[in-house]
């Protein structure tokens, strides 16, 4: 099995010497490339992370729009949740105190 491999590959493994691929490699196939990225406050930066921190109002950016899009409905979902729970215990209190009152 002679797979061709590009230039750049087989010298890289090379440099390494013991045929296995270095550290470096690890690094630099885990690590992002330098991508600009913009805030919703409109702070623009370049990141090389998937997730990084704005610089300007502290909220997370992330790389990919996919990522941002999956936040968002996050959010949202969190909102819902906390919202219905908060209703729900208005309506625990509403019915303690409303029906005391009216069956006076
Ligand atoms: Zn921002």
């Amino acid at each position: 099995m002679n797979l061709p491999l590009p230039a750049g590959v087989v010298t890289r493994a090379n440099a390494s010497g013991n045929g296995l691929p270095s550290k470096r490699m690890d690094i630099m196939a885990n690590t992002l490339a330098p991508k600009r990225v913009t805030c919703q406050c409109g702070n623009s930066f370049v990141s090389s992370k998937s997730r990084s921190w704005c610089q300007q109002c502290c909220a997370p950016v992330y790389y990919y729009e996919k990522d941002q899009r999956r936040h968002k409905i996050n959010n949202y979902y969190m909102i819902t949740v906390i919202a219905l729970v908060l209703m729900f215990i208005t309506y625990i209190f509403v019915e303690m105190i409303a029906e005391p009152l009216m069956s006076l």
